[in-house]
């Protein structure tokens, strides 16, 4: 089976790990901090603040922005869970807006429609690897007060219509570094702020809430720390941020790969009357996380199963979340809520792209889907 995205791993990232095993500092160490500035050049941000997942990140954020219950902030439904989860973890309410048809990315007119006297922010998500309107969602977030986070887990390395890097343009963004995604730490997760405050209570909140980290107060010569809030053990080790660092210097490369694998799903389905890939952006530079296309509402389940049974790994992102049991029974929702989301999720069906794969895979995907979507009635 030729999984919808799959990690890769090569000699010299096992060499990495290896050598900080053989290290002092397993956790908490100068590895964490490597990445963290590695990452946060390769965006361009000041503050990046690494974490055990991309959940994490988004939970981290939450609490930076000090969403309380009571408060509602709104997100995307076409995205996974975790992406509204960390609005309740804090003891607030999702309010999930509509996304636009052909991008599926967030509609700020939507936006606009949900916005109440309880609403605090907003979270972004940068589906399969293009960037929101993050202009018109700063211009939302101004007139109202609101802050603003991306959810940008799809797009790493991806650019907007101005040329500005996916991960810098929200008072917070997040990335996962989960094996699907661009590059991978086995589990992991950043924040990435140019807000020092904001940054300075998300390293507090992934460590306890405690002031002072143990690498910091080895240097200092002091036993002496203080727990100013309830936060996790969102820690990520040094073991892991090994792995990160020596996969963010093939980022480039797997990004044009990608990019050029896309290019050749594109090609394929140019004018197909069933196969709708969706829409790119003018002027963005496109991360590709996922490569979904549209199909007929009627023939979504058939091409999926018999996808899987010969041999591609096709999956469907996303679910809506607000159709999940957990967000119908503690917030009311359901069909009706967001119609845009909840007709696409009936069409949606994302084939296999990840940076292991050959252009002739991608052909034979393609050809496979022609051929199933022609038998189907
Ligand atoms: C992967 C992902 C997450 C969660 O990341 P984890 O590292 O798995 O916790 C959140 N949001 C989106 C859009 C994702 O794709």
């Amino acid at each position: 089976m030729i999984p919808y995205g799959k990690h890769h791993i090569d000699e010299d990232d096992i060499a990495a790990v290896v050598e900080v095993l053989r290290g002092d500092w397993l956790t908490t160490g100068p590895t964490v901090t490597d990445f963290e500035n590695g990452v946060a050049k390769y965006i361009g941000v000041t503050n990046a603040v690494a974490v055990s997942s991309g959940t994490a990140a988004l939970h981290a954020a939450m609490f930076a922005l000090e969403i309380k219950p009571g408060d509602e902030v709104i997100v995307s439904p076409i995205t996974f869970a975790a992406s509204a989860n960390c609005v309740v973890y804090m003891g607030a309410t999702p309010v999930f807006a509509d996304v636009e048809p052909d991008t599926l990315l967030i509609d700020p007119k939507s936006v606009a429609e949900k916005i109440t006297n309880k609403t605090r922010a907003i979270i972004a998500v940068d589906y399969a690897g293009q960037t929101c309107d993050y202009k018109a969602l700063k211009a939302i977030c101004e007139e109202f007060n609101l802050k603003l986070v991306g959810d940008c887990c799809h797009a790493l390395g991806a650019k907007d219509e101005h040329g500005q890097q996916a991960g810098s343009i929200a008072d917070i963004s997040v990335l996962s570094f989960h094996p699907v995604k661009h590059i991978t730490t086995g589990e992991g997760g950043m924040a990435l702020t140019n807000n020092h405050e904001l940054a300075k209570k998300m390293r507090t909140f992934r460590n306890h809430g405690i002031d002072v980290d143990a690498s910091t107060r080895s240097q200092k010569c002091t036993w002496v720390y203080e727990m100013q809030e309830l936060g996790y053990n969102y820690r990520i080790t040094d073991i892991q941020c090994a792995l990160g660092i020596s996969q963010l210097k093939k980022l480039d490369n797997f990004l044009q790969i990608r990019r050029q694998l896309a290019a050749k799903y594109r090609f394929l389905f140019l004018n197909h009357y069933e196969i709708k890939p969706l829409k790119i952006k003018k002027g963005v530079e496109h991360a590709f996380h996922l490569y979904t296309v549209k199909v007929p509402a009627n023939k979504r389940k058939a091409a999926f199963e018999e996808m899987r049974s010969q041999g591609f790994g096709v999956n469907v992102h996303y679910i809506p979340v607000h159709y999940h049991p957990y967000y119908k029974k503690h917030f009311n929702t359901g069909a009706g809520l967001c119609p845009v989301a909840e007709a696409a999720y009936e069409e949606l069906l994302t084939l296999p792209l990840h940076p292991g794969m050959t252009e002739r895979q991608i052909d034979s995907s393609a050809k496979t889907l022609d051929t199933i979507l022609k038998n189907c009635k």
